[in-house]
């Protein structure tokens, strides 16, 4: 017997499953040793707060990235899976990115003609409008990092 296509149901089960995975064991936690660009987000509806770290090289790639703080499962998550997302994109791809996912969650339209992969978990949040700022913090931050020119001093 053929699988069927997942249901609704458990779709929605796969997408709590890999939120919760990402936000109890969060990949590229930490400070980078040498970020190039840095910025923070705060949301503070929830009290999520959370630093974006990008280490960009001279051609504009996105060589490693990380995040810390602490916040929500659903910021913790999100942040995880950006730094997993970003990693080797250019800075241009990770803006056109970070659009796409801000309007997978906020927009009206849903997002066409891109592949949010892992990332299209997050949309389970629009049924969650208190919870949409948490799932988009950290992208806040990543886009606020990348326009950056300057490198940001770290504050130790
Ligand atoms: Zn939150």
């Amino acid at each position: 017997m053929a699988a069927a296509a997942p249901s609704q149901e458990e779709l929605r089960g796969l997408y709590r499953e890999l939120i919760l995975d990402h936000a109890r064991n969060p990949r590229n936690f930490g400070k980078l040793a040498e970020p190039s660009h840095l910025a923070e987000g705060i949301n503070p509806l929830c009290g999520d707060k959370l630093k974006v770290y990008l280490q960009l090289k001279e051609d504009g790639q996105i060589a490693d990235a990380s995040f810390e703080g602490s916040g929500c499962a659903i910021s913790v998550a999100s942040a995880s899976l950006l730094t997993e997302a970003v990693i080797g994109m250019t800075k241009d791809d990770a803006v056109g990115f970070f659009s796409a996912v801000i309007n997978s969650l906020t927009g009206t339209e849903g997002v066409k003609n891109f592949d949010l992969g892992k990332l299209a978990a997050l949309q389970g949040v629009r049924e969650f409008p208190a919870r949409v700022k948490c799932a988009t913090l950290a992208w806040h931050a990543l886009n606020a990092a990348i326009h950056d020119d300057q490198q940001t001093a770290t504050t130790e």
